[in-house]
C-alpha cells in the first residue's frame, strides 16, 4: 500500500502577526512547516510527502525545506488540497495535515493508517473538555463532541471523489466531503501535541509542548607558542611577542569552545569537521569553525544558553583582553554578552603552560534542545 501525505501550506497566515507567514516563520529554531515536514517523512508507513505553497511563498519554501516537492495551492484550502490530491500521483492513501499543527505523533499516524483498514477516513479527535456556550448565552451540551484535527486520512480514491463532487459551502475539513459522499470515516484518538499555531503567543505554547533537556559539554586545546606567529584568542589579535602555531590562525580558545559546542550534539569534534591535513583551513579564520558548531546546534532546533572558557598561561595577560574575547563570541554565537564567560589563569610557572611554551583553553557549553521525541 502507497501512500502520500499531503501538507497545506498555502494560507496567508496573517494572524499570527509576524513579517513572515505563519507556516515559514520560526519555531524551535526552524520553520514551522519543516517540523511535520520531518515528522510524515520520518514514518515508516508513509511513502511521499507534498507540500501545498501559495504561489508567492516558492522562495520561502526553497530556503525552509530544500530539495522537496511542492505543489501551488488554489484561492481556498479546498482548492489547495485538490491540487494537492492531483499531485499525490499514483497512490492508495493519502493524509492531508496542516502546516499550523507542526507535531504529527508516530502515535496519531499509526491509528490513522490502521484506522484505513476498515474506513474510508479517520481523522484524529480530542474531547471537549471546556464548557461551551452559544451567543445568546446558552449552555451547549457538549456530550458527544469531538475537537477535530490534522492529518485526515483518507482512501485516496475516495477523497479525490469527494472533492470533485462537492458542491456545497466551503468545508472545514476533508472528511465532511467524505462523509458526503456516503463514506465512512473513523474517529481515533487525537493528541495535545497536534494543538493548532494561530495566534502569536501559540509560538510558545508550541515550543513548551515539545519538551526541552538541557545539556552541557566541554572542549579542551593547546598550542604552541612560537616567534613570528600572530596571537589569536577568542577571535581577537592580541599584540604578544610570539603568538600560536597549528591548525587555521590556532586560536586555541575558539577551537576549546568549538569542542564544547560540537559535544552538545555529539557531533565529532574540530577536527572531524575540519580537517589539519586540508590545505583549506591552513591560516583560516577560527570564528567560521564556531559558527558552523553553533548552526548544528540551531539545525537541531537546539539554542546556546552559556559558554564558559579557561585560558592558561603565563602571558599574556588576559584580563585587559577579556571585554574585546566576550565581545567576540557574543557576535560569532549571536548570543548576549551576560552569557558569556571568559576567565584565565596559571599554572604557576608549572609544566609547559608554566614554562610560556604554549597555552592551553577549556571550554564548556551549555545548550537547551528540543527532545522533539514525536
Ligand atoms: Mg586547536
Amino acid at each position: 500500500m502507497k501512500t502520500v501525505a499531503l501538507i497545506v501550506a498555502a494560507g496567508k497566515g496573517e494572524r499570527t502577526g509576524g513579517a513572515l507567514p505563519k507556516q515559514f516563520a520560526p519555531l524551535a529554531g526552524k520553520p514551522m512547516l519543516a517540523w511535520s515536514y520531518a515528522a510524515l517523512s520520518a514514518h515508516p508507513a508513509i511513502d511521499d510527502v507534498v507540500v501545498v505553497i501559495g504561489a508567492e511563498h516558492e522562495q520561502l519554501f526553497r530556503k525552509a525545506l530544500p530539495g522537496a516537492r511542492a505543489v501551488v495551492g488554489g484561492a481556498t484550502r479546498r482548492a489547495s488540497v485538490a491540487n494537492g490530491l492531483a499531485a499525490a500521483g499514483a497512490a492508495d492513501a493519502v493524509l492531508i495535515h496542516d502546516a499550523a499543527r507542526p507535531f504529527p505523533t508516530v502515535a496519531v499516524l499509526d491509528r490513522l493508517v490502521a484506522a484505513l483498514n476498515t474506513a474510508d477516513g479517520a481523522v484524529p479527535v480530542l474531547p471537549v473538555t471546556d464548557t461551551l456556550v452559544a451567543a445568546d448565552g446558552t449552555n451547549v451540551p457538549r456530550d458527544g463532541l469531538s475537537r477535530v484535527q490534522t492529518p485526515q486520512a483518507f482512501q485516496l480514491d475516495m477523497v479525490r471523489r469527494a472533492h470533485a463532487a462537492w458542491s456545497g459551502e466551503e468545508p472545514t475539513d476533508d472528511a465532511q466531503m467524505v462523509r458526503a459522499l456516503g463514506g465512512s470515516v473513523a474517529l481515533v484518538q487525537g493528541d495535545p501535541m497536534l494543538e493548532k499555531v494561530t495566534w502569536p503567543g501559540d509560538f510558545a505554547a508550541a515550543e513548551a509542548r515539545l519538551g526541552w533537556e538541557t545539556r552541557t559539554a566541554t572542549g579542551y586545546d593547546v598550542h604552541r607558542l612560537e616567534d613570528g606567529e600572530e596571537l589569536w584568542l577568542g577571535g581577537v589579535l592580541i599584540p604578544h611577542a610570539q603568538g600560536l602555531s597549528g591548525h587555521s590562525d590556532a586560536d586555541v580558545a575558539l577551537h576549546a569552545l568549538t569542542d564544547a559546542v560540537l559535544g552538545t550534539i555529539a557531533d565529532g569534534d574540530i577536527g572531524s569537521h575540519f580537517p589539519p591535513s586540508d590545505p583549506q583551513w591552513r591560516g583560516a579564520e577560527s570564528g567560521q569553525f564556531l559558527r558552523h558548531a553553533a548552526e548544528l546546534v540551531t539545525a537541531k532546533g537546539g539554542e546556546i544558553t552559556f559558554v564558559d572558557l579557561t585560558i592558561i598561561c603565563e602571558a599574556p595577560k588576559i584580563g585587559p583582553h577579556r571585554e574585546a574575547i566576550r565581545a567576540r563570541i557574543a557576535e560569532l554565537l549571536r548570543l548576549s554578552t551576560d552569557r558569556i564567560s571568559v576567565k584565565a589563569t596559571t599554572t604557576e610557572r608549572l609544566g609547559f603552560t608554566g614554562r610560556g611554551e604554549g597555552i592551553a583553553t577549556q571550554a564548556a557549553a551549555t545548550i537547551r534542545l528540543p527532545m522533539a521525541q514525536l
